[in-house]
């Protein structure tokens, strides 16, 4: 789960990380109130949306007054804030931060994230903060300081001393810089969060150590532990059709493609994404249907998937193991006469009893294509987008 950065400097603060002092404004009003509190100096207006790229997208803005504060907040709340996370369509912003205008000596980069191979934390640091880390990736790997953490003694001081010296920090740089790691750790951990991305880190110029940009994201599976972070979420920042996918416990991503997908089990689901790629068409959709495919399951995959307005076929590509196919056909047929699907669906049933399937999807009234292999129901859908 994302959160925003207001949220997040909050949950980061209450840890010890250094963060600038600043509050969440709903209106230009409220933001000017905040500007006022803040001692009526230099402030930064920032969008608040689930996405990164806000400076560059005209997101994040100096104000000199409280007077401005309240002027650029009446610009930015309500804008529509295209960045290159948000995609051309970008996000609506219904709020602002309105923080203390901090004087920045220096932008770095901080980054903690799961590493799933080595099964450990690893922290990431470079001297090129502020941009998008992504592109020094990809290329001056070497300008990336990596730190992995043994979960059982956790973050040691001489690896976050190794950290603040590969980042160039000198004097009580280091000092702050050790306690603000360890404070960031600490968070990490206790919170169960899967990404913590400081960008940028910033060295004040009197040498004090900030978050000037916070990202978390929590582990799903965990936040059961952490009911006050779970009232977070805010759905406004995700994509409609897969909060209304997540009622019906479908596990669904919505794409850019013309294919729906329904599938069982997240590996299969890749793999008829790549076909449907390789055979000349894109898919609409990652779904996962799970074990089960009932007929509810079924229909209410149709549902999401038709909500689409992309969607000019769909693939089904079910494996039954432990569900037999001709039970996911029945589910399948009865589906599908109680909702008017529209457009062209191949069905591809594997497994137990797939025979029986196919007899009765081609005896029944649906108009279903049946596909024979995986190829030939990847060759059947990608006509069937032509057409
Ligand atoms: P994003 O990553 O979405 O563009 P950031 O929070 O990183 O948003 O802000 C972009 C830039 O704006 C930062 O790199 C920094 O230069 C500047 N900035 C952000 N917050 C402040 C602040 N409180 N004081 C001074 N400059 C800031
Ligand atoms: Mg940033």
């Amino acid at each position: 789960m994302n959160i925003h950065e207001f949220q997040a400097k909050e949950i980061l603060k209450k840890f010890g990380v250094e963060v600038p002092e600043g509050y969440v404004a709903n209106t230009p009003d409220e933001a000017e109130k905040i500007a006022e509190k803040l001692g009526g100096g230099t402030v930064v207006v920032k969008a608040q949306i689930h996405a990164g790229g806000r400076g560059k997208g005209g997101g994040v803005k100096l104000a000199k007054s409280a007077t401005e504060a309240r002027e650029i907040a009446s610009q930015i709340i309500g804008m529509n804030l295209v960045t290159h996370q948000t995609g051309p369509e970008g996000k609506k912003v219904t709020k602002v931060l309105i923080e203390e205008g901090v004087d920045i000596a220096r932008e770095l980069y901080l980054g903690i994230v799961l590493d799933r191979a080595k099964s450990r934390l690893v922290f990431m640091a470079s001297t090129e903060g502020g941009v998008e880390i992504e592109k020094v990736a990809a290329s001056t790997p070497e300008k990336i300081i990596k730190e992995y953490i043994d979960p059982a003694i956790g973050l040691q001081g001489f690896q976050a001393r190794k950290i603040a010296f590969g980042l160039g920090l000198e004097g009580d740089q280091v000092k702050n810089a050790v306690k603000f790691l360890a404070a960031l750790y600490r968070a990490f951990v206790q919170t169960d969060c899967s990404l913590a991305e400081i960008n940028p880190l910033i060295v004040t110029k009197q040498g004090g150590v900030m978050a000037l940009d916070a990202k978390i994201n929590f582990d799903d599976n965990a936040l059961y532990r952490h009911k006050e972070i779970a009232e977070l979420r805010d759905l406004h920042e995700e994509e409609p059709l897969e909060v209304e996918a997540g009622k019906y416990n479908l596990n669904y991503i919505k794409l850019d493609g013309e294919v729906g997908c329904m599938v069982n089990g997240a590996g299969l689901a890749m793999a008829t994404m790549d076909m449907i790629h390789i055979s000349g068409s894109e898919p609409a959709n990652f779904l996962d249907v799970g074990g089960g495919a009932s007929a509810e399951t079924v229909k209410n995959g149709f549902k999401i998937i038709l909500s689409d307005k992309n969607v000019k076929a769909i693939l089904i590509n079910i494996f039954g193991g432990i569900v037999r196919c001709d039970r996911v056909a029945k589910g399948v047929i009865e589906a599908a006469s109680t909702i008017d699907i529209g457009v062209p669906v191949v069905v591809r049933l594997e497994g137990t009893n797939a025979k029986e399937a196919a007899i009765l999807l081609e005896e029944s009234d649906v108009a279903f294509e049946v596909g024979r292999s995986f190829q030939d129901a990847a060759e059947k859908i990608a006509k069937a987008v032509l057409n």
